[in-house]
């Protein structure tokens, strides 16, 4: 049979097909072929039905989703064994995850007394000490939000711990309390959400309030407005402690005011009272005066000899010194009292510049509520320990508004002023909650920006230029574009924060030379 040629086999494949009545299909004409060339039959390859089944496997995660691609591939080259090896990966995979829904039924389910096997599974599965253990963890941890003001939510949750830390607890009965803790808890958060609101609420109308009735004092108001942009929600943790900080600063200026205040009336008081005092005893003196000369002009009147004038000229004349004397210790303690008032009045313009100086040493400058250097070296130190303690980048830039001077010199300092108001203003709207921005010098601004790249601090800069080009500055009626130039550092693995503002710097006055209202890269 060795010497048959193809040709000869498929020749008596067609004899056969007819001797043995067969219908000429392709099939059975490739089973008489291999039967005459004694060769095994080969089955076609089940493509069509193969993709059906491919397409049929779940690909909810990525490894389902790789394995899918893999019998995909296996497919449509043919290849059995890479179908096989995709196959038994599938079955070493992790079971899928349940959609949220029917999670929920799960553990419901795991809850309840179980029926069938099914049930009966999922149970023991949920079941588990570890599992039980984190759900009584997943309480505890729910227990410091919820407060200790409602006693009875307070022993529930305990009673509820205690049953569930129990090696056989009752399913049905344990199913039973969630659900009324659950019930609970939902109104323990809607009230925490409420309370939350209200206090907020309140702390607007107390800064608005406090800002009403300072308007006088420029630094106070200023802080005021600030408070009440930092304690618009979103509220985070960082805005509440700029919050925190802002309010210190006001609570403090507040009582210096208020005590120097005090002083300067407690001073004022005693000062006019003496000079009451003095007064009534000059009216007291040149009334006893006044009596004795008259007393005096009648005797005169009624005298009929020189020697009876002689005795009363006398007394006349001893009350007229004594008058002068009293008038000119009176002016004396006038004058003294005078000098007095005038050094008070000393003492309280020096109060007022220690004040100034006081305020000069807050956090924020005055006239934009930015940060000012101290209040920045400050968030610079706090910023560079979170980013170290999270192991994530700070990005330090520094902004120098462009021509600023000229600005100054054509619509004059006052204008120069709202400018810079203006900038701030705009910057805050620019950057994220958690970035800072500070007032480094006269037009020289820092934003410190965490957890972010060199890259991104640049794309946040230059969205900023962008902003300002849409947000006129008013000098009056004339529009005015305010540009910057800016440099934006990574702070380095090693790097002070002083340090990354000078290789900031350095890239600001590198965008300065090259021509101004650009943002560079140190
Ligand atoms: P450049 O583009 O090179 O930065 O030029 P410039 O004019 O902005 O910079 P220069 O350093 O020559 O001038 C800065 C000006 O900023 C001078 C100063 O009077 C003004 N300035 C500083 N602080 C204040 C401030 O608080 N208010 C006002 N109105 N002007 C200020
Ligand atoms: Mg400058
Ligand atoms: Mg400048």
């Amino acid at each position: 049979m060795a010497d048959r040629t193809p040709f000869d086999i498929a020749r008596e494949a067609f004899k056969l097909l007819t001797a043995r009545k067969l219908q000429p299909t392709p099939d059975n004409y490739q089973t008489l072929y291999h039967e005459i060339a004694g060769t095994k039959r080969l089955h076609p390859f089940p493509e069509e039905q193969l993709h059906a089944i491919a397409k049929a496997l779940p690909i909810q995660t990525p490894g389902q989703q790789r394995l899918q691609a893999q019998v995909d591939h296996a497919v449509r080259h043919h290849n059995w064994t890479g179908l096989q090896q995709a196959l038994v990966g599938y079955t070493q995979l992790s079971p899928t995850p349940r959609p949220t829904a029917d999670l929920a039924a799960t553990a419901t389910a795991a809850l309840t007394t179980p029926t069938h096997h099914g049930e009966q599974q999922a149970s023991a599965l949920m079941l588990t000490p570890e599992f039980k253990e984190q759900l009584a963890r997943l309480i505890e941890h729910t227990l410091p939000s919820i407060g200790v003001e409602d006693a009875q939510l307070a022993e529930q949750t305990k009673q509820l711990l205690l049953y569930f830390r129990q090696a056989e607890p009752n399913l049905t009965l344990l199913k039973t309390m969630l659900s009324n803790f659950n019930f609970k808890l939902t109104f323990v958060a809607e009230e925490h959400g409420a309370i939350k609101n209200t206090l907020l609420e309140l702390l607007h109308l107390v800064f608005v309030n406090i800002g009403e009735l300072s308007l006088d004092e420029r630094w106070l108001k200023g802080q005021m407005d600030a408070l009440i942009t930092a304690a618009t929600p979103p509220l985070t943790l960082r805005r509440l402690e700029d919050v925190r900080i802002r309010l210190k600063d006001v609570i403090y200026k507040q009582m210096e005011a208020k005590a120097q205040s005090m002083a300067a009336r407690d001073e004022m008081k005693r000062v006019l009272a003496a000079f009451i005092d003095r007064l009534a005893s000059m009216s007291d003196s040149t009334g006893s005066f006044r009596d004795k000369i008259e007393l005096c002009a009648k005797q005169i009147e009624g005298a009929t000899s020189i020697a009876d004038i002689a005795p009363v000229l006398q007394e006349a004349i001893t009350a007229a010194r004594t008058m002068s004397l009293d008038t000119q210790r009176a002016g004396d303690e006038l004058r003294a009292m005078r000098e007095q008032t005038a050094q008070t009045e000393a003492r309280i313009a020096q109060l007022q510049m220690d004040l100034d100086r006081a305020s000069a040493q807050a956090r924020h400058d005055p006239l934009t509520g930015a940060l000012n250097r101290k209040g920045l070296d400050e968030a610079m130190e706090r910023e560079i320990a979170n980013a170290k303690r999270k192991g994530v980048m700070l990005c330090v830039s520094l902004l120098d508004i462009d021509n600023f001077k000229k600005l100054n010199d054509v619509h004059g300092h006052q204008t120069g002023d709202a400018a810079l108001v203006h900038l701030t203003q705009v910057t805050r709207d620019c950057i994220r909650p958690q970035d800072t921005l500070g007032r480094y010098g006269g037009e020289e601004f820092v934003v410190l920006m965490p957890d972010t790249a060199m890259e991104q601090g640049i794309e946040v800069m230059t969205r900023l230029q962008r902003e300002l080009t849409k947000r006129f500055f008013l000098a009056g009626s004339d529009k005015l574009l305010i540009t910057f130039s800016a440099g934006v550092a990574e702070l380095g693995a090693d790097e002070s924060g002083a340090a990354a503002v000078v290789r900031a710097d350095q890239a600001m006055y590198l965008a300065k030379r090259t021509g101004k209202n650009r943002v560079l890269g140190a």
